[in-house]
């Protein structure tokens, strides 16, 4: 044993060791750009909810013609941006301001679509996907349109079936306003239908709807008493495209811990929003304080029920090292500096996504037997006075018709008389 001690003894060993030990370090550290990497090549992230559009019309009025999106710099999003972040799907807000509530809502709506079609249709390295099958087969990126704003289908299921139909998958109940028939996180900051609470009837009616024909139902931005009834009702899991918690920032836009469990209890997502003042309730925040959020969500409500929704182009302050959405893979390396399990992160990308999309898809099938429902809005729900008054529309149409059989009546006999006179003549 002594030639043991006298060999430990000497220095040249003990510096071998130290060596050893920061190349272990070292490697372990240098090793999470890559491993990260690997991860978001094999799972390609399925982002929640960006506000390029928004920017398209804000800045360029829609007018595609005039701007290169592969390397565009005045917005966050452009399409080279988007590789290096290993984006492989994402939810394109087609957001339209509450001050168009109740009245050109619904246009503006269709614009929003009309460019975010276009611009899928014009980039080869894009493609419009509307299935969970469509992310998953696509080589290319992914687009899917989110619809933010109840107040877009105007208080009307025929059009959310229509707005269905033009590839929108996910509707967030509200915005920054109440909704005739939903509440806002926001309340005091428009004065639309002040008073609402949570869901009226006519809203559960959309919520059963959206179920039936397969929209995902999104429940950023609603009130938590909104969400606690939604997540009553719901028989397909939910998701939150954009939003944090609010025990990291108790803001109303951010996610009580009760909500948080029923959306484990519901099979539902959290996207996480990266906004510095939902995450850190200031406008200054790091990789760190986002990653606090994902931790957060996991500890309470198990890694399944974790997204990503970024909310670029929506919002100004972002983390430190997230300007924009190349910076993604920054986020996975924090998350695995954590101890977060490969399995885990790919569910963040994507697979806990497509899990909820797919069974969103599931549920709409087993109800095929259901009719659409022909459910209206109670007109005293509605405080605006644009609409076409049908009632009256209809009185009038029944009244005028009444006149015309009359005067075709009168036009026969007269002609009956005539050929009488003229045959007897
Ligand atoms: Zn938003």
């Amino acid at each position: 044993m002594e030639w043991i001690k006298q060999v430990l003894s000497q220095n040249a060993l003990w510096s071998l060791l130290l060596c050893i030990f920061i190349q272990f370090i070292s490697c372990n550290t240098d090793d999470l750009p890559q491993r990260a990497r690997n991860l978001m090549e094999s799972s390609p992230l399925i982002d929640g909810h960006n506000d390029l559009a928004l920017q398209l019309r804000r800045i360029y009025k829609n007018r595609l013609s005039k701007i290169n999106l592969r390397t565009i710099n005045t917005t966050r999003t452009n399409l080279q941006k988007l590789k290096t972040g290993h984006v492989g799907a994402q939810f394109w807000s087609a957001y339209v301001m509450c001050s168009a509530q109740d009245k050109d809502a619904v246009r503006l709506a269709l614009e929003q679509i009309d460019v975010i079609k276009r611009m899928c249709e014009d980039y080869e390295e894009l493609e419009f996907v509307t299935s969970s099958l469509g992310i998953e087969i696509t080589k290319k990126i992914g687009c899917l349109i989110g619809l933010e704003g109840g107040h877009i289908i105007d208080s009307s299921l025929a059009a959310l079936r229509m707005f269905y139909e033009l590839g929108a998958r996910y509707m967030t109940l509200t915005h920054t306003c109440n909704t005739p028939w939903a509440e806002t996180s926001s309340d005091d900051l428009h004065k639309f239908y002040q008073g609402r609470k949570s869901l009226t009837d006519f809203g559960t009616e959309v919520i059963r709807e959206m179920n039936r024909i397969g929209m995902i139902i999104d429940l950023s931005h609603t009130s938590s008493n909104t969400s606690r009834e939604v997540l009553a009702i719901s028989k397909a899991p939910v998701i939150f495209s954009h939003s944090a918690v609010f025990a990291l920032c108790g803001i109303k836009r951010n996610i009580p811990d009760d909500v948080l469990l029923s959306i484990k209890k519901n099979g539902g997502l959290v996207m996480v929003n990266f906004h510095t003042e939902f995450i850190a309730c200031r406008k200054t925040a790091n990789i760190s304080t986002l990653a606090d959020h994902f931790d957060y969500i996991k500890k309470l409500a198990g890694p399944g029920s974790i997204g990503i929704g970024g909310d670029y182009d929506g919002v100004t302050g972002f983390p430190e090292g997230l300007e924009d959405v190349s910076k993604y893979p920054l986020l996975i390396q924090e998350l695995l500096r954590r101890g977060w399990q490969d399995e885990e992160i790919r569910g963040v990308l994507r697979d806990n996504f497509l899990r909820v999309f797919r069974d969103v898809e599931s549920i709409r099938d087993q109800q095929l037997n259901l009719r659409p429902s022909e459910k209206e809005i109670p007109e005293d729900e509605l405080s605006y006075t644009c609409r076409l008054d049908l009632q009256n529309f209809q009185q009038r149409s029944a009244k005028a018709s009444g006149i015309q059989e009359i005067s075709i009546s009168a036009f026969t006999l007269i002609t009956y008389m005539l050929s009488c006179i003229f045959i007897f003549w």
